[in-house]
């Protein structure tokens, strides 16, 4: 049989939550409060689960008890719930598997023990919708599953693995896309590692603009798996160029006031007005004045630190190209590659180097003591 692994999501997890309906919805639920089982949830409609001090109430018609922890404990592998936050109030979501409810001072506190097919399944459609081709699904499935492996001792220390939030990454519930719960079947176990075996930072972004960046360009560490690629394929999408204005002396006090640059010198002005990068560059200047494109690119709010900078009147215009830091996964490129038939091996072959696809299972992954 195979092996079917969970993974412990904290859901709501910076919300303060005092009051929640569990919605039975599919397959059947024993429930449990502090480890004794209680009954079994098939033919009821819904039970509150309410924050009371440090403890758990659950309620029902007739029935109220006080617990330290409730739990609801699947019986079949397509057994899934609703969760409706009433206080606060909250759209109702649709989870997998198993749920955990404790309590601390502020909140209910809620886990999902869900299968991480299942989980990656439903940040794929978080992150990037149902409409797309199926090589795409699968190359992000193939990302965030090993995004959430590469981060699985996040939160050790709080007592689950990763949070549902875009610190680990957006979960927002089950998805009912066949696609993409076939992507994550089709594509089970795999995860992306390095030569030396080790789980890979999966990194992605929008669009590159043409040229993705060395991993130490932007987060000072180097890593053969991160490696500058010219890319031909994303430079007809949605994010591939963009524009924006910004007035001249804006510019120059900036450049002037943090870097520390004579901006009344006639040689150094026309250096930071009139700026070129026909290939991606770290620095907008790298001789007696260091200025990092990546902090003019926080501190202008632009998308993507692959600019050309132009003197317009009384402006500057910073003409760029592609979103996003430029690291690793290029995701309108891989879109395209799948829209012209390219497989997700090819596709992740592509952007990320020296990579190899194994089956999590094969590294004792989850043997760790
Ligand atoms: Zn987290
Ligand atoms: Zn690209």
């Amino acid at each position: 049989m195979e092996q079917q692994q969970s993974i412990s999501i904290r859901l709501f997890n910076s919300y303060s939550i005092s009051s929640i309906n569990f919605f039975h919805v599919s397959g059947d639920y024993t429930i449990y409060g502090d480890s004794v089982r209680l009954f079994d949830a098939d033919d009821l409609s819904f039970i509150s689960v309410l924050k009371s001090g440090d403890s758990v109430f659950l309620r029902m018609p007739n029935y109220e008890r006080k617990f330290r922890f409730v739990r609801f404990v699947p019986h079949t592998s397509f057994s899934s719930f609703k969760l409706k936050s009433v206080h606060p109030d909250y759209k109702a979501r649709t989870y997998d598997d198993e749920l955990l409810i404790s309590a601390q001072s502020k909140t209910l506190q809620l886990f999902n023990k869900v299968n991480i097919e299942k989980y990656v399944a439903g940040v794929v459609q978080w992150e990037v919708g149902t409409n797309n081709p199926q090589e795409f699904n699968k190359v992000k499935t193939i990302v965030c599953r090993t995004y959430a492996l590469g981060n699985w001792r996040r939160h050790e220390f709080e007592g689950f693995q990763l949070c549902d939030e875009v610190h680990c990454q957006v979960f927002k519930g089950k998805t009912f896309n066949q696609n993409i719960r076939d992507a994550a079947i089709e594509t089970t176990e795999y995860i992306l590692v390095d030569d030396s075996a080790r789980i890979i930072t999966a990194a992605f972004h929008s669009n590159c603009g043409g040229q993705t960046m060395n991993s130490e360009d932007v987060w000072s560490k180097s890593v053969s798996s991160l490696r500058s690629i010219n890319d031909t394929f994303c430079m007809r999408k949605a994010n591939a160029s963009w524009e924006k204005k910004i007035p001249k002396d804006l510019w120059l006090d900036y450049v002037g006031t943090k870097y520390g640059c004579p901006v009344r010198d006639s040689t150094f002005v026309k250096k930071v007005l009139n700026f070129d990068q026909p290939n991606r560059q770290i620095y907008l200047l790298n001789d007696n004045y260091f200025i990092p494109l990546k902090f003019v690119r926080e501190d202008m709010k632009l998308k993507s630190t692959f600019f050309t900078i132009k003197e317009d009147g009384e402006n500057v215009v910073f003409c760029g190209k592609g979103f996003g830091h430029g690291v690793g996964l290029c995701q309108e490129g891989a879109l395209r590659m799948a829209e012209k038939g390219y497989s997700y091996t090819k596709i992740i072959n592509y952007y990320y180097t020296h990579i190899h696809l194994i089956r999590f299972s094969q590294m004792d992954f989850f043997k760790t003591d």
